[in-house]
């Protein structure tokens, strides 16, 4: 039975081994690996355990619920930080289930505080300092003030700072200049809360991108999210496998409709796509809603997001649609229904990549995969245990665990 034409694919082992390549980057820190966004899209949960197997030691998510969906699944052991709240978040909680939390503003370290007091427990805090991006964290003229009363609830029990970080405006360009300025102004703010006697765990500041071309950045800990899942934060610099990186999502769809039509046939809304001679044409039962970008769709003139059909590679004829795509089969196609199509995958067996589909649509890898829709079953093969696939749909070798997001 198949329940949905399509599925993304993510292969566990690819996540664990590309753990290990990020930590043979970054020799001397601790590795957070990045499972905000269920994942990247790759599943939450399942992603988050093999990447603890891989020998990450911290996992990274913006939303607190994130991070108590993680705990209430079982995933202990592993230190949890959760970065991004509004007023009212569930912070009693996330103590309760030893959640790391970052204090970013002087209202969230009141509201850590009195999530510490109401847990009865220590709250672990991270004081996170902008450093330059203006996006979270304290500006300088507010560190000293939170740092004060940091000290105080530390005295009495309620919190404990045991880590600094910050976030790079421009990580994926190494030699830009905010990042030697933000290295600097990170290197204050870290040495100002030790002066203060803060005892730090952990000071961090550097995401995929530092992790793998800015060795200088890793400090204790190195919080990469978009390698974790084998794509390459830097890709105008190099592809995934010149850091040792795999990528370990296959979006991949079974052929619905395959059908002659004549030349001058228009394809899909708006018939941007005109078919220049008698020929075939095949549907995609995949579309916007689950995460095919509508701005790759295809003209008369520039072919849109690659497919790969049957070893050949095409691109999307016409508009994306929401549910759908066509893709021009050419004339005598072979294809029938329910023919296997890959729209990306690792890119080894000539495979479009995520990147592809970012190039494709003037976006990152990152929106790519991780707006792959909720629709979509996610199930997962171990590439490593199971050996390589080698093109056959992973039908019998998997185990389904379609798993939303945390409910964020
Ligand atoms: C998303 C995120 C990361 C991971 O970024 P990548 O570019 O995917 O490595 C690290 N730190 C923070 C604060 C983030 O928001």
């Amino acid at each position: 039975m198949n329940d949905f034409p399509a599925r993304a694919v993510v292969d566990l082992g690819a996540v664990r081994r590309n753990i290990r390549s990020l930590a043979a980057h970054a020799p001397t820190a601790q590795v957070m690996a990045v499972v905000k966004a269920d994942a990247y899209g790759h599943g939450l949960v399942p992603s988050a355990l093999a990447a603890v197997q891989g020998g990450a030691t911290w996992l990274g998510t913006a939303q607190v619920g994130e991070a108590l969906h993680l705990r209430r699944a079982g995933v202990t052991g592993v230190r949890v930080l959760a970065w991004l709240y509004a007023p009212g978040a569930p912070l009693r909680e996330a103590v309760e289930a030893d959640v790391d939390l970052s204090v970013a503003a002087p209202w969230a370290l009141d509201e850590v505080a009195a999530g510490a007091r109401a847990a009865g427990r220590t709250a672990r805090v991270h004081l996170k300092v902008d450093t330059g991006l203006s996006r979270n964290g304290l500006v300088p003229g507010q560190l000293s003030g939170v740092l004060a009363a940091a000290r105080a609830l530390e005295a009495e029990g309620v919190v404990d700072v045991v880590g600094v970080w910050s976030h790079l405006a421009f990580a994926d360009d190494p030699g830009h200049p905010t990042v030697r300025a933000q290295a600097a102004a990170f290197a204050q703010a870290v040495a100002a809360v030790e002066r203060a006697g803060v005892c730090l765990e952990v000071r961090h500041l550097a995401n995929a991108a530092a992790t793998l071309t800015a060795p200088a950045l890793h400090w204790d800990l190195v919080r990469p999210g978009i390698s974790v899942y084998g794509l390459s934060p830097v890709p105008q610099v190099a592809g995934p496998e010149s850091f040792g990186l795999v990528p370990a999502m296959t979006f991949e769809a079974e052929l619905a409709t395959v059908k002659p039509v004549p030349a001058g046939s228009g394809v899909s809304y708006g018939h941007q796509y005109v078919v220049p001679h008698d020929t075939v044409l095949g549907v995609v039962p995949v579309g916007y809603a689950d995460g095919v970008p509508r701005h790759a769709s295809g003209t008369q003139d520039r072919p849109g997001g690659p497919l790969q059909v049957g070893g050949r590679r095409l691109g999307v004829a016409g508009r994306v649609c929401m549910d759908q795509v066509v893709v021009d089969l050419g004339p005598g196609a072979r294809e029938v229904p329910g023919d296997r199509v890959v729209l990306f995958g690792p890119g080894t067996h000539g495979e479009p990549t995520a990147q592809d589909w970012a190039d494709a649509a003037g976006t990152i890898s990152y929106e790519i995969v991780t707006r792959v829709g909720g629709r979509v079953p996610r199930s997962y093969v171990d590439g490593e245990r199971d050996g390589e696939r080698d093109g056959e749909p992973p039908a019998t070798a998997t185990t389904h665990a379609h798993t939303t997001g945390a409910g964020a």
